[in-house]
């Protein structure tokens, strides 16, 4: 077979394949502890599973509109604009069969072959992977390791604004990193975004994964929800992740466009789990809170023994559900000489599964420090411990 000359630009998600590896090590029968993606091992809410059923039995089981069930749509944009002080309405939001799709919808909305879309890097690889598919030019930006959090590189996104540039893609509570933007860095991102005319796509995955004091979105700054299409999830506050719900919401004549992406791409998203989501919404909200709960004791517990380790330095993020660690100096004493070995020799030495700053995008030239990331959503304390031990035993060797 000679496939399509655009499959040559179609990047992917690495994580899953250190995930085929690191089962395959457990199927050896050896002890696996699962640190390398963003799954959960958490149940999903009795009562959205329940609403699940009931919709099926309720025969949902046809195509319904594809932008989602009216219902759904209009529950969410209340649910949002309680949270982003915003005026949406069902017609601002499209129902997509997860957060994910959002990404390669918008840029297909949006970008025309050449354009350029300025993304994070560290960041989440699908960003990268269908810009240039899509024909478009990635132009990464970086993050500056302070003494509290990750900062974006605000002058490297400035720096690398051309007049092609369209669009930005801003992951505030960041998948790898963790890091929450300021105030101050939102400001001048919006002040950015107006000056060249720039389309934000606001991924919002972890927005609700929040451990301390209200969220604050990039969608709530004067004149950004005019520019702005959010990436809704069900997949990670409600520990969803396999049920496949999420939503675009913004400007009505890009949710139209994004909408008629479904029709062409899966007609709609599956019809009674988005009964399900309504429960999710407006439904009690005890458990989704049980789960910020476990999460939030994992990250203590994790970040806590990380930082016990010596020359590994680990921030405690206030959100989402990874760790960043800085190994640099822990790192020289271990022979690598480069993330793949170092991460295939901790599995192998200590069954601790990681992704590194490499799954995470293009290295940067000169790039010096080393960055590993641990997802702590799959994982369950004991386990951390267990898991960390050995780890810091390997690290201090
Ligand atoms: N965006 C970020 C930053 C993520 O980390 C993820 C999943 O890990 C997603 C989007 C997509 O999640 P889903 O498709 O499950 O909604």
């Amino acid at each position: 077979m000679k496939e399509a000359e655009r499959i040559s630009r179609l990047g992917t998600e690495t994580a899953f394949n250190v995930s085929a590896e690191a089962g395959a090590f457990a199927a050896l029968g050896n002890k696996m502890y699962p640190f390398h993606l963003g799954d959960m091992n958490i149940k999903t809410p009795a009562n959205i599973i329940e609403a699940a059923v009931k919709a099926l039995n309720d025969g949902k089981t046809g195509y319904c509109n594809n932008a989602g069930i009216p219902q759904l749509r209009e529950a969410l944009a209340e649910d949002i604009n309680a949270s982003h002080g915003t005026q949406y309405s069902m017609d601002n939001v499209s129902i997509q069969p997860g957060g994910k799709p959002v990404i390669g919808k918008f840029i297909m909305a949006l970008m025309n072959p050449g354009d350029e879309v300025i993304y994070p890097n560290p960041g989440y690889p699908i960003y990268e992977s269908q810009i240039e598919f899509n024909g478009g030019k990635a132009a990464p930006y970086g993050f500056v390791e302070g003494a509290l959090n990750f900062a974006i590189d605000i002058d490297m996104i400035e720096n690398s604004i051309t007049r092609q540039t369209k669009a930005l893609i801003l992951n505030d509570m960041q998948n790898p990193t963790g890091a929450e933007c300021s105030m101050v860095e939102l400001e001048k991102l919006a002040e950015l975004a107006l000056k060249h005319d720039l389309y934000v796509l606001c991924d919002e995955a972890y927005f609700d994964v929040r451990y301390d004091g209200p969220g604050r979105s990039f969608v709530s700054i004067p004149g950004m929800a005019d520019r702005c299409v959010i990436l809704y999830t069900f997949s990670k506050k409600f520990a969803m992740t396999g049920w496949r719900l999420g939503a675009a919401v913004g400007p009505k004549n890009i949710i139209e466009v994004i909408s008629k992406l479904n029709v062409n791409h899966e007609s709609c998203s599956n019809h009674f789990i988005q009964y399900a989501a309504i429960e999710a919404i407006k439904g009690p909200q005890m458990e989704a809170r049980k789960i910020l709960d476990t999460l939030r004791l994992r990250r203590d517990t994790a970040a806590g023994l990380l930082n016990s380790i010596k020359g590994v330095k680990c921030f405690k993020p206030k959100g989402t559900f990874y760790l960043y660690p800085n190994i640099t100096e822990a790192a020289q004493k271990i022979w690598a000489r480069n993330y793949e070995e170092f991460r295939k020799n901790a599995l192998q030495r200590t069954g601790v599964s990681i992704c590194s700053r490499a799954h995470f995008g293009r290295q940067f030239e000169g790039e010096r420090e080393w960055y590993i990331r641990l997802a702590y959503s799959g994982i369950d304390v004991a386990e951390i411990k267990e898991g960390l031990a050995k780890f810091k035993a390997f690290l201090e060797g």
